[in-house]
């Protein structure tokens, strides 16, 4: 299967495209990874991709486009994949249309993650991390501390990190509605679409999916 999961910051998005990855024995091909492997590789693409991030600019889409495109080439590939953070725009979304066809495959579906932006936020804006150690993460409401502001784990200090303030939580969620909601729309057109509510436990989210995934397979 040859799927593109979509979902706003704060939806689990990375967690259940591991999981369904797995589930379904294809690769997951993340665009950070991607990023971080070509960058760690020197590749020509990591190369190009690396000088616009020092500069402080953000990558252009046919490098991203390239790096997708290379990575969906690879043998393990070839029976399907999950993307995750790519396309992220119309612009790549219709590169992306182009590219598979040129390859001669199509997408399967569009797993759309949906998620209350009020659930967004209290997700995000809850969290709090240790100062010692950034794994310790805690939840001010799902995943207490046993004393305020302090870790269980080593008694260090628990901070709210300032990408999870209320305020850049909605700033995120602005960026993602006007840029990359369209993409929805975009494979609507086309039939792709199969929408998931991502409230609940990961497992109850990632159970959902694979039966969305199996009935729009069946339908
Ligand atoms: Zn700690």
């Amino acid at each position: 299967m040859r799927i593109v999961l979509v979902g706003p910051p704060g939806a689990g998005k990375g967690t259940q495209a591991a999981f369904l990855a797995k589930n379904l024995s294809i690769p997951h091909i993340s665009t950070g990874d991607l990023f971080r492997a070509n960058i760690s590789q020197g590749t020509e693409l990591g190369k190009q991709a690396k000088s616009y991030m020092d500069a402080g600019n953000l990558v252009p889409d046919e490098v991203t486009i390239a790096m997708a495109r290379d990575r969906m080439s690879r043998p393990d590939a070839e029976k399907g994949f999950l993307l995750d953070g790519f396309p992220r725009n119309v612009s790549q979304a219709e590169a992306l249309d182009k590219a598979l066809a040129a390859d001669g495959v199509k997408l399967d579906a569009v797993l759309d993650l949906e998620i209350p932006e009020d659930e967004v936020v209290r997700r995000i804006a809850g969290r709090r991390i240790c100062r010692n150690d950034s794994a310790h993460v805690f939840h001010v409401a799902n995943q207490p501390p046993k004393t305020e502001g302090v870790c269980d784990i080593c008694g260090g200090e628990l901070y709210q990190r300032d990408d999870d303030s209320e305020e850049t939580v909605r700033r995120r969620l602005e960026v993602y509605h006007t840029q990359t909601e369209p993409i929805i729309d975009h494979y609507k057109a086309q039939g792709l679409v199969v929408t998931i509510s991502a409230l609940g436990t990961v497992t109850e989210v990632t159970d959902r999916a694979m039966e969305a995934l199996r009935s729009d397979e069946a339908a």
